[in-house]
């Protein structure tokens, strides 16, 4: 049997442990970035290129056996036309619906998913019955190509709206009613070659500035769980989707609320790599190549920590004891996800010990 051959467009951290999850399976996994460095080049060839040549897209097309993508910002008129000559999942659709936060309230809205209230914002008079409608503060977030708390800001007070709309460039937007939610959760499922599909448990999630630092899996609640599984069952059956798709959750006293979701591998996931049998990059491999899926039971709890910013010393973190190091290989910058730290334990009360010391490590506050 010849290998079988993904392409992914993008080949940051994420393309890059999906192409290691490929190795041991002998999947051949060729990216397209425009940076020759990329992350996803310490595993897998990438051929450099813009992302919306569609030259050079063309020919990852026709060597690859199926196309993915690490990033969601792709340009869907390029993903459907790759789409006639070589399969790409997950559908090109899911990906326009997650590129505009407005389509993505109307998805869930059609399905009868809960979302926060919200207010489109095109142009200047749309401004004005904002306070009224959802009260203050309002978080103000792009329609498109907001992530990691870009494209977004929290307005408190009327006055600081148009202010903040012009920071935004004027761009399309929606404000967003505050939730007081009790913690932040996703859900990262998958879904195979003729619908079968599997839910990883439901990941608790710390954001800073709109950033993930840190992710808890499982956390265990049953209702909820059932919840956001036929949530996500709905949204992957609307697209006939393949591959892994997350939903980012708030919790809230009346019950869940959907934020945003991603058709992809997704960073609250990552714990999987070490935590289930089969990780989530591995899942959508099999996923996208119409492979069985993997099982996701657990082996423990686990928690993950993001390294931000700059990748504390190796060596130190290796010191504890069953700590294990993502080093993605990229330069340091203020923010930027470098890499990931994940421990496990059969306890979970002990598992929070020594996540408090993994922090201290690295240097963060409790
Ligand atoms: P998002 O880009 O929509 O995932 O937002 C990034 C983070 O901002 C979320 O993970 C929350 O911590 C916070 N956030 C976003 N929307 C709201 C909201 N409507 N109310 C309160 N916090 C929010």
């Amino acid at each position: 049997m010849t290998a079988a051959r993904v392409g992914i467009i993008g080949a940051g951290q994420l393309g890059r442990m999906m192409a290691l999850a490929g190795y041991p399976l002998g999947i051949r996994c060729l990216f397209v970035d425009t940076d020759a460095n990329a992350p996803g080049g310490q595993v897998a060839p990438i051929r450099p290129a813009a992302l919306d040549d569609l030259d050079a897209l063309r020919g990852l097309a026709r060597d690859v056996d199926v196309l993915t993508f690490d990033i969601e910002n792709v340009s869907i008129d390029a993903l459907e036309r790759l789409n006639s000559i070589t399969p790409v999942y997950p559908p090109p659709a899911s990906v326009a619906v997650a590129q505009d936060r407005l389509a993505e309230k109307n998805l869930f809205a059609s399905l009868s998913i809960p979302t926060a209230p919200f207010v489109p914002i095109d142009a200047p008079q749309d401004l004005e019955c904002v306070g009224e409608r959802l009260g203050w503060p309002v978080v103000l977030k792009a329609r498109r190509l907001g992530y990691d708390g870009r494209g977004q800001r929290v307005v408190r007070a009327a006055d600081g709206l148009a202010p903040a709309w012009e920071s935004l460039g004027r761009v399309a937007a929606i404000a967003e009613g505050w939730i007081g939610f009790e913690r932040e959760l996703s859900l990262v499922a998958v879904r195979g070659a003729g619908g079968a599909q599997t839910f990883y448990p439901l990941t608790e999630n710390v954001h800073a500035d709109g950033i993930l630092i840190s992710s808890l899996a499982p956390y265990e609640h049953g209702e909820l769980q059932a919840t956001a599984e036929s949530w996500l069952g709905q949204i992957m059956r609307r697209f006939d989707y393949r591959g892994v798709l997350t939903v980012e959750l708030f919790q809230t006293r009346e019950g869940l609320i959907a934020n945003e979701m991603a058709p992809r591998v997704h960073n609250s996931g990552h714990w999987t790599i070490e935590g289930a049998e089969t990780s989530q990059f591995e899942n959508h491999l099999r996923a996208v190549l119409g492979w069985p899926l993997g099982s996701v039971a657990l082996r423990g709890h686990t928690a993950m920590l993001n390294l931000l910013g700059r990748m504390p010393p190796a060596l130190r973190l290796l010191a504890i004891p069953g700590a294990h190091l993502h080093d993605y290989g990229k330069e340091p910058r203020p923010a930027r996800k470098l890499g990931h730290c994940t421990i496990l334990d059969r306890d979970r009360n002990r598992l929070l010990g020594r996540l408090a010391e993994l922090k201290r490590t690295v240097g963060m506050a409790d």
